[in-house]
């Protein structure tokens, strides 16, 4: 069962964190990791992840860590309305398979709407390095590095 069962440190987002698989960086602290999606389902579709809980959903994670990813989400959120100009910005956060999660690391997701642009198909298209590369320094600058 995708809601229920063990955490699984082999997943994606746990790779990310240790430093074994690459990511396109945005913001971290202690406790916090954000990054690009690489299958954005808009320009500037960004994760925030907590580092030190190994939780797979909101039912699993303590309260404390969801407090500190929901305080990077919101300055997140934030910086990138700023940059992008979005029309909109969705934020949103999916339990078990059915509920469309795929990776079992809690995540919250952040993907800017665009006026009269469809959402991309979750999770399918990868985009390319060069234009998330270029979006990461943008969104980089705008936090002031
Ligand atoms: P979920 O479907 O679990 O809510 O969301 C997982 C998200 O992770 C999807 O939006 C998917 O595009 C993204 N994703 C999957 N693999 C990777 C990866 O290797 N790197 C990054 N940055 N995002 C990923």
């Amino acid at each position: 069962m995708s809601l229920h069962g063990d955490y699984d440190a082999q997943n994606i987002f746990a790779q990310i964190i240790r430093g074994e698989a690459p990511c396109y960086k945005l913001y971290e602290d202690e406790d916090v990791l954000a990054f690009l999606d690489v299958f954005p389902q808009s320009y500037g579709h960004t994760l925030v992840i907590p580092k030190r809980s190994a939780a797979r959903n909101i039912l699993d994670i303590d309260v404390d860590s969801l407090a500190k990813v929901m305080a990077v989400v919101q300055r997140l959120t934030r910086v990138l309305v700023e940059e992008l100009e979005p029309a909109g910005v969705q934020v949103a956060q999916f339990n078990g398979a059915p509920a469309g999660q795929t990776v079992f690391h809690i995540h919250m997701h952040i993907v800017p709407r665009f006026a009269g642009e469809q959402l991309g198909i979750h999770a399918s298209v990868k985009a390319e390095p060069a234009e998330l590369a270029q979006l990461q320094a943008r969104l980089l600058r705008r936090m002031g590095h």
